[in-house]
């Protein structure tokens, strides 16, 4: 079976356990969800959208953020870890949108990639989920999903994200993208998946 057979099968089964994947961070625009995705790094969703309706009831536009100090951010945070760097880096990327961007998130990679904090996984997600263009923003889960399925072999996710991109469809991308991040949770964790309970890996080989 070739590469691109595997994908259109899994595109297909990951549309039938998962047809409407919901955007799994608590957000309710560009800014609130670029600043959740900052701080879901090493941290879980669930944690993070324990941590943000507090963050969010003190600052939930750069314009609030900034009459906040990096300190008050960092107390706030604290939860998701790494608390000084994402504090100071909400920070200084909530004085730079309104200093270069009108107190609006930019919707390029090139714009956003330049915001702290801020590297291509962020803003892959933001431009998925926020602005709805085609992205494919490869994580942990992904990455090791890619790997077990046989449809790339790359050895960091920069390379999974070029394999994954030249064989799936850029139209289900977005989608593609949370469904295979549920079906990791759910089913292929990095240690001690169950082959007879998965309904995958059965039917490819
Ligand atoms: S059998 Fe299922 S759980 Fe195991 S690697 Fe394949 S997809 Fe993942």
């Amino acid at each position: 079976m070739s590469k691109k057979e595997r994908a259109e099968i899994i595109d297909k089964l990951l549309n039938t356990f998962f047809p409407n994947p919901p955007i799994p961070l608590q957000h309710t625009d560009p800014y609130t969800l670029l600043i959740a995705v900052l701080l879901s790094a090493q941290c879980t969703d669930v944690r993070v959208n324990q941590v943000t309706p507090h963050l969010f009831a003190k600052a939930a536009t750069p314009q609030q953020m900034v009459q906040l100090t990096p300190l008050d951010i960092e107390k706030i945070i604290k939860p998701c870890g790494l608390g000084p760097t994402k504090a100071k880096a909400i920070w200084n990327l909530s004085k730079q949108l309104i200093e270069h961007h009108n107190g609006h998130v930019p919707d390029t990679f090139e714009e956003l990639e330049a915001l702290p904090g801020v590297g291509h996984k962020t803003a892959s997600v933001v431009m998925s989920q926020a602005f709805r263009i085609p992205a494919f923003p490869v994580d942990t889960h992904i990455h090791r999903c890619a790997k077990r399925w046989k449809l790339s072999s790359g050895k960091n996710v920069v390379e999974t994200e070029k394999d994954l991109k030249r064989l799936f469809p850029k139209e289900h991308w977005n989608r593609l993208h949370l469904q295979i991040i549920y079906f990791a949770r759910t089913y292929c964790p990095a240690r001690g998946h169950k082959a007879q309970d998965c309904p995958i890996c059965s039917v490819l080989d």
